[in-house]
């Protein structure tokens, strides 16, 4: 990969706001992009998602939260105007992963990205309150809902046997 060109580009997005998509055609195994943020302390993550999450309790709002784990002691804050790794949105059939180097998050491709194609990789949300996080990706399987993909075989047994109860 060459250092000097970015494989990516800004766009509006179809799945939610903006969105980065691939300006170059792109390999697996490409490092795109580092998701850069404030490094904090657990608790202090711990702070900043409660007050977060009581913010969108009186807006009504579900807007996302940045915090990324980095270590058992230590999280990347990437609310911050320099991180543009924070638009890419999740998908249920992803074509990046979030890979920890060295204490570096990076962005890497899991398949060969067409130029245009726009960029996305598993969120990793826990089946916790997932009905505040709804999914628009589009993709054939996608659940409807943001959760990592070794938990989304139980949403969709807890969704239909909500949808036999409502019959
Ligand atoms: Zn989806």
């Amino acid at each position: 990969m060459n250092k000097e060109k970015k494989l990516y580009l800004k766009k509006n997005s179809a799945i939610h706001s903006s969105g980065l998509f691939a300006k170059y055609d792109i390999q697996s195994g490409d490092k795109i992009i580092e998701y850069v943020g404030e490094k904090l302390t657990k608790a202090k993550s711990d702070i900043i998602a409660d007050v977060h999450i009581e913010a969108n309790k009186k807006a009504g709002t579900n807007g996302a939260v940045y915090l990324f784990t980095l270590n058992k002691t230590h999280d990347i804050n990437g609310k911050v105007p320099w991180n543009l790794a924070k638009y890419i949105n999740h998908s249920c059939d992803p074509n990046c992963e979030t890979d920890i180097v060295r204490g570096r998050i990076w962005i890497s491709a899991i398949k060969d990205i067409k130029k245009g194609d726009e960029l996305t990789y598993d969120y990793g949300y826990d089946m916790y309150s997932f009905e505040e996080h709804p999914c628009r990706c589009g993709s054939k399987n996608c659940l409807g809902y943001i959760v990592r993909s070794n938990l989304r075989w139980r949403v969709k047994k807890k969704l239909e046997e909500k949808k036999k109860k409502s019959f």
